[in-house]
C-alpha cells in the first residue's frame, strides 16, 4: 500500500463548494487504495485578514501570540474538510500541528520543523483513517504555537511527507503546474513536466510564489520528488526533482520576476574600508533582508555611490536608519520605489556560453533599461523598471524559445 501526501492551498479551499471538490480527489486516492494524509492551508484571504486584524490591535503585537493568531486559519479548513470527508463516508479526522506535535526550531514567524511525530499517524492510517493537519504551523520547545513563513503549508506536507516515508508529495493548487513564467501574468507561459531542485529554489526565491522556497531546499535536503498539480482541472502537473532523467535540453527552464522592490542609492558616501559594514549592519539587526547591492568604481578616490535594493515595506524605516546612522557620512539618499527583478534561470547555463549578451541584448531591443544586475551559476537577474517587467518577460521568453 502506497502512502501519499496531498496538500492543498488556499484557493483549493477557498469556498465551501471548493471544499466539497477537493473532498472527491482525496476519496479518489483513497479508492486507489493508498494511504492518504492530507495538508491544508487556510481558506485564501482568511490569513491576510488576520494579519490586518494584528495590525489594528498593535503596531508592535506580540511575536507568539501572532503565530498563535495566524494559526488559527489552518484549523478551520482541516475541520471542514474531514467533517465533509466523514460526510461522503469516509473515515477522517482533524489534527492540528501541536495534538501530533509538528515539532519546530527558529523564531516565531519563520520557524523550521525540526520534527513530526507520526505515531498516531500510522495507527490512524492502519485502521483506514484519513488524517487532516493544518499546514503552516508547529510548537516550539516552550509549547507555543509557531508558524513557518507565509506560504508554509507546502514546507509542512513536504516534512510530513520525509516523516512518514510517503511514495508520493502532491501539492495540489489553482495552476497545472511550473510554468516558465507566471501563468496569471504572461498568458503564453508554457508549462514545465521536469524541473531540477536547484532551478525550481532558484524560481521560488526569486518571485514564481507557486513554491515556498523553504520547502522545496526541504525537499532537495531529502530527496523527496514535489509532483505539482491542479485542484481545478485534471491535468498532469510538474514534478520537481533531483533525478536527471528524461530532461529537455532548454538553456532556460524559466523566468521569474518580483513585486514591490524598492531600490536605494546614497549618493557621495566615504570610499574608505568599513563603509558597507557600518551601512548594513543597522539594517541587518532591524532584520531588513537586502538583495541586491552594486558599489560604483570611485572617481576620486574619496567618495562613491551604493545602491541595495529592499523590499518597499521596508523603505521607510531603511530611510530612518541611514538618516540616524552616524557613522557615515553622505551627500545625498535616492530612493525608487517602482522598480522589480527580472531573472531568467537554467542548469543549461553553466555549460552554454553568452546567455548574458543575449538577455540584455533582448532587453535593450525593447529599449529596457537595466539598472542593477547580478548572476550566480544558475541564474541571472536584472533589476528594471515595474512598468517594463511585462514586455521584459515576453521578449526574454522569446529570445530563449520558451514560447
Ligand atoms: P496556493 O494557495 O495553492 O499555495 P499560491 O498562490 O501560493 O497557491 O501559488 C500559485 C500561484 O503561483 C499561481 O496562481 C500563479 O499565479 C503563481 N505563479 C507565479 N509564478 C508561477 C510559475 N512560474 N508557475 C506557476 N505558477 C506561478
Ligand atoms: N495560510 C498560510 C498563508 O497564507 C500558509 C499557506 O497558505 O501555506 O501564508
Ligand atoms: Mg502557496
Amino acid at each position: 500500500m502506497k502512502t501519499v501526501v496531498l496538500k492543498f492551498g488556499g484557493t483549493s479551499v477557498g469556498s465551501i463548494d471548493r471544499i466539497k471538490k477537493i473532498c472527491k480527489i482525496i476519496a479518489f486516492y483513497k479508492k486507489k487504495r493508498n494511504k492518504v494524509v492530507v495538508i491544508s492551508s487556510a481558506m485564501s484571504g482568511v490569513t491576510n485578514e488576520l494579519v490586518k486584524k494584528s495590525k489594528s490591535i498593535s503596531n508592535n503585537f506580540d511575536k507568539a501570540e501572532y503565530d498563535a493568531l495566524l494559526s488559527t486559519g489552518e484549523q478551520v479548513s482541516c475541520a471542514l474538510i474531514a467533517g465533509r470527508l466523514n460526510h461522503i463516508g469516509l473515515k477522517s479526522r482533524s489534527w492540528m500541528s501541536w495534538q501530533l506535535p509538528i515539532v519546530t526550531e527558529g523564531p516565531y514567524s519563520s520557524s523550521r520543523i525540526s520534527r513530526v511525530v507520526v505515531k498516531e499517524l500510522n495507527n490512524y492510517l492502519r485502521q483506514g483513517g484519513i488524517p487532516v493537519i493544518t499546514g503552516f504551523q508547529g510548537i516550539n520547545n516552550k509549547f507555543r504555537l509557531t508558524t513557518i513563513g507565509r506560504s508554509g503549508s507546502d514546507a509542512t506536507a513536504i516534512m510530513l511527507a520525509k516523516f512518514i516515508k510517503a511514495e508520493d508529495c502532491i501539492i495540489y493548487t489553482d495552476v497545472d503546474g511550473v510554468y516558465t513564467a507566471d501563468p496569471k501574468q504572461y498568458k503564453k507561459a508554457k508549462k514545465i513536466s521536469k524541473i531540477y531542485y536547484d532551478e525550481m529554489l532558484e524560481m521560488a526565491s526569486l518571485g514564481s510564489k507557486v513554491m515556498q522556497p523553504t520547502s522545496v531546499q526541504d525537499a532537495k535536503l531529502n530527496n523527496i520528488d514535489i509532483k505539482v498539480k491542479s485542484s481545478f482541472i485534471l491535468r498532469p502537473g510538474t514534478l520537481i526533482t533531483g533525478s536527471k532523467k528524461n530532461f529537455s535540453d532548454q538553456i532556460i527552464t524559466g523566468i521569474s520576476s518580483t513585486k514591490n522592490d524598492a531600490k536605494i542609492t546614497i549618493v557621495g558616501v566615504k570610499d574608505k574600508p568599513g563603509v558597507a559594514a557600518s551601512i548594513f549592519k543597522p539594517l541587518s539587526n532591524n532584520l531588513i533582508n537586502v538583495d541586491m547591492v552594486v558599489q560604483n568604481i570611485s572617481q576620486n578616490g574619496q567618495d562613491t555611490d551604493l545602491t541595495f535594493t529592499i523590499k518597499s515595506d521596508d523603505l521607510k524605516k531603511t530611510e530612518k536608519l541611514i538618516q540616524q546612522n552616524r557613522n557615515i557620512t553622505y551627500k545625498k539618499l535616492t530612493f525608487d520605489k517602482n522598480v522589480s527583478k527580472v531573472s531568467i534561470i537554467g542548469v543549461g547555463m553553466i555549460t552554454t556560453p553568452g546567455i548574458t549578451f543575449r538577455m540584455f541584448q533582448a532587453l535593450a531591443s525593447k529599449k529596457i533599461n537595466i539598472l542593477v544586475i547580478s548572476t550566480s551559476e544558475i541564474k541571472i537577474s536584472v533589476l528594471i523598471s515595474s512598468k517594463n517587467v511585462k514586455k521584459a518577460i515576453a521578449a526574454l521568453h522569446k529570445e530563449f524559445n520558451l514560447n
